[in-house]
């Protein structure tokens, strides 16, 4: 009861706020648990009707490029032995997905942790780790690279990523919820120079709300502030023991996300000295005869418009026919953080 009154307070005041500002808001979330947490809560249907929630790049599985599912395909079916999180065995690619390869007899393992991946490296030297997410997942897979664990890297930074949504512009976004996740291993510093209103936010929709609303406060005020209402796991400083480790074992170069393309200084590689364990390195053979023209031949699935906001899973023509969690067409709907996935599980009528 008492906190129905505290969230029916904040709605009130959400709700004040837009009236007071009067034009069209948009906000943006960027973290595939906060697309989970909005959706399963309601809080699109609470918002006053100028105020427009949408979702950006958050998801992990969503953003990693067609190229590397189609590389990390070609080498297990060339007989490398490959592990990686649930979720991506299912993305297909044009050779199809990491599961249709085990399918085939490809030896593909699916693990919830590096210590998992690390176990079955012990019954398995060969194995190759497909390393995915931003900064929340890279220093586990530093931590296994150091520990002998061959790594296919996709990590990304995340921050690269809101720049480019700003810099392309094809959106309007007047305010970013920010990735709780990722700031507690970055903190608050790499956000203060967008010049964009910022609240990283936690996940509970009580959390949700307030970010909401110190966001409307900072836009009706005319501030472009790196605000934290997750002040119970966001520390200023983030995490520099997790960060550093990232830096102890990568190094930043270009990444290639689905979506946007390269986006300058986004990705990161593993650097020189642990290059025994860089399967691109390991495997570059293997790598050198993949087509990866067909990787970039344009699809029907709206996955890249919908990671930049552009376009909304009922967009889409297939959402919830032809495409669904049982038979995804694209990332969007295999992952649970995934925008079609949860937009099917949570807002289909
Ligand atoms: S519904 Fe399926 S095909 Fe359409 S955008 Fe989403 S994942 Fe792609």
């Amino acid at each position: 009861m008492k906190f129905m009154k505290k969230t029916e307070k904040i709605i009130e005041k959400i709700n004040e706020l837009a009236g007071e500002i009067g034009g069209d808001v948009s906000l943006m979330e960027v973290c595939g648990t906060h697309t989970q947490a909005v959706a399963r809560a309601g809080i699109r249907a609470l918002m006053p009707k100028n105020v427009h929630l949408t979702t950006g790049p958050g998801c992990p599985v969503c953003v990693t490029a067609q190229e590397d599912i189609d590389a990390i395909v070609s080498l297990a079916l060339a007989g490398v032995p490959v592990a990686t999180y649930g979720d991506m065995l299912r993305v297909p690619g044009h050779l199809g997905s990491l599961d249709e390869a085990r399918e085939k007899g490809a030896k593909v393992f699916s693990v919830y942790s590096v210590e998992e991946a690390l176990g079955v490296l012990e019954e398995c030297p060969d194995l190759v780790f497909f390393g995915l997410g931003f900064e929340t997942t890279a220093p586990m897979t530093a931590y296994a690279v150091k520990k002998g664990l061959t790594v296919y890297s996709t990590h990304k930074l995340f921050v690269p990523a809101m720049k480019a949504l700003l810099n392309i512009g094809e959106l309007k976004i007047d305010g970013f919820i920010s990735p709780g996740h990722v700031s507690t291993i970055i903190g608050v510093k790499p956000y203060e120079d967008m010049g964009v209103p910022q609240v990283i936010t936690g996940f509970a929709p009580e959390d949700i709300l307030v970010g909401i609303y110190m966001l409307l406060k900072q836009i009706k005020e005319g501030r472009a502030d790196v605000e934290n209402e997750y002040t119970r796991s966001v520390r200023k400083d983030g995490n520099p023991a997790a960060y550093g480790e990232i830096f102890e074992v990568f190094e930043v170069v270009d990444g290639n996300w689905r979506g946007f393309g390269v986006i300058p200084k986004s990705g990161l590689e593993i650097k020189k000295e642990f290059g025994k364990y860089d399967a691109k390195v390991k495997h570059k053979d293997i790598l050198d005869k993949v087509d990866f023209s067909k990787s970039r031949r344009p699809t029907p699935c709206k996955c890249g418009e919908i990671i930049r906001g552009l376009k909304e899973p009922k967009d889409c023509p297939v959402f919830g026919k032809v495409c669904k969690p049982e038979n995804p067409i694209g990332p969007c709907m295999v992952s649970v953080e995934g925008a079609c996935n949860v937009a099917y599980r949570y807002e289909k009528q």
